[in-house]
């Protein structure tokens, strides 16, 4: 059984764990460098990004996230994926660069803070998506393969091991990213 762990430092991260245990993963909460060694994967959580980096940065578990996801499948939601990202607008800040794309944050602006919509997948059919002040992928590298769109923009991405939503699959009653993300951690 795949060892999944969730990123568990701000934000929300439980229901991720459920839905990671419904799918059949094998679950632990991540908070050091050392429980992060015996994951397969990891989930990190939508939050909120500048948070999630001062609290990387204190537990000292910035460089070892980006040694596991050299070698390891990382799965990163909203503020996970603005970490994950190359680049990151709205403001600048630092960021794992594991995923090559693009973001800025808080993209669709105050008055939509959040919602739920359709999006359409390949692969996926269509499926609710729930946003949450979701920041937007401004573009994406060669090897990117976007696997959902919300109009025009990427929302559903995956790089290589990674894959990156910019919704928050744990708040539908959907599974199927979560069980997309395991297959590809177990081949
Ligand atoms: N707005 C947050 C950020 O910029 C992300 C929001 C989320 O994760 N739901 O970090």
């Amino acid at each position: 059984m795949a060892h999944i762990g969730v990123l568990a430092l701000q934000g929300d991260y439980e229901k991720h764990s459920r839905s990671l245990a419904r799918v059949g993963a094998q679950t632990s909460e991540v908070r050091t460098a050392a429980e992060l060694e015996p994951c397969d994967g990891l989930v990190i959580p939508g939050g909120e990004s500048t948070s999630m980096l001062k609290l990387l940065d204190r537990e000292g578990l910035f460089e070892p996230l980006r040694r596991f996801g050299a070698r390891k499948f990382i799965f990163g939601t909203c503020a996970g994926a603005i970490l994950l990202a190359t680049r990151v607008e709205n403001p600048e800040q630092p960021s794992l660069g594991l995923v090559d794309i693009a973001v800025r944050r808080n993209a669709y602006g105050r008055q939509l803070d959040s919602r739920v919509a359709s999006i359409a997948g390949v692969g996926f059919g269509s499926m609710e998506a729930v946003f949450i002040r979701a920041p937007i992928i401004l573009s994406t590298g060669p090897a990117v393969r976007v696997l959902a769109r919300y109009g025009n923009d990427p929302v559903l991405v995956e790089d290589g091991r990674h894959v990156v939503s910019t919704f928050h699959p744990e708040l539908s009653n959907d599974d199927r990213v979560h069980a997309y993300f395991l297959k590809k951690v177990t081949g």
